[in-house]
């Protein structure tokens, strides 16, 4: 029961890591791209970029919003179990992907250059933020058990 209030205040700080790594190789990909692509010229490639680009931004805010509130109800000391799971799983989930399409859009110039190294770096630091403190398929059996116990409420 301690080691699971534990995780309540622990897995929203993981999340919140797991997001600066996201963040930081969202907004690197943000400035390549800025640099070498022309985004608003109506080529195909360009626009697929731009989308993916958006997915990986909207993925990353929909998260720290999460990873907010649950530290925010921790602060409280409200319950925030199933927000705690949510932001951890959530979180992980959206800097991975973070990482993975900046490693793809940066391509060998932007992962490979001498002084771009952080990126292949974060790529590589990235997936253990969904394994410890609870992998990802823990957090949504907790998410779950959650949500059908709220039902049972009703
Ligand atoms: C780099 C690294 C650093 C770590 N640092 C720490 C640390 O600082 N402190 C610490 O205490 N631990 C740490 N760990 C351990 C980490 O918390 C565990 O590896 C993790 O919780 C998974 O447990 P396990 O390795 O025993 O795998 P298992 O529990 O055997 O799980 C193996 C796989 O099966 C899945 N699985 C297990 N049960 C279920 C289920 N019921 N339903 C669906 N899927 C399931 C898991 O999600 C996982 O994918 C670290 C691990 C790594 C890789």
């Amino acid at each position: 029961m301690t080691a699971m209030k534990t995780f309540d205040n622990t897995r929203p700080l993981v999340g919140a890591m797991a997001l600066g790594i996201g963040r930081a190789a969202y907004e690197y990909t943000c400035e390549f791209v800025k640099k070498n692509y022309v985004l608003s010229r109506p080529v195909p490639r360009y626009a697929a970029i731009a989308e993916r680009l958006a997915r990986v931004g909207r993925g990353l805010e929909a998260a720290r919003t999460l990873t907010w509130r649950a530290a925010w109800l921790a602060d409280e000391g409200e319950p925030n179990a199933k927000e705690a799971s949510m932001s951890k799983a959530m979180a992980g989930q959206a800097a991975i992907r973070a990482c993975i399409e900046a490693i793809e859009i940066c391509g060998a110039e932007g992962s490979i250059a001498k002084d771009h190294q952080l990126l292949e770096k974060w790529f590589r630091d990235i997936k253990v933020y969904d394994i410890f403190e609870g992998t990802g398929q823990i957090q949504r059996i907790v998410i779950s058990k959650r949500l059908i116990s709220d039902l049972k409420a009703f």
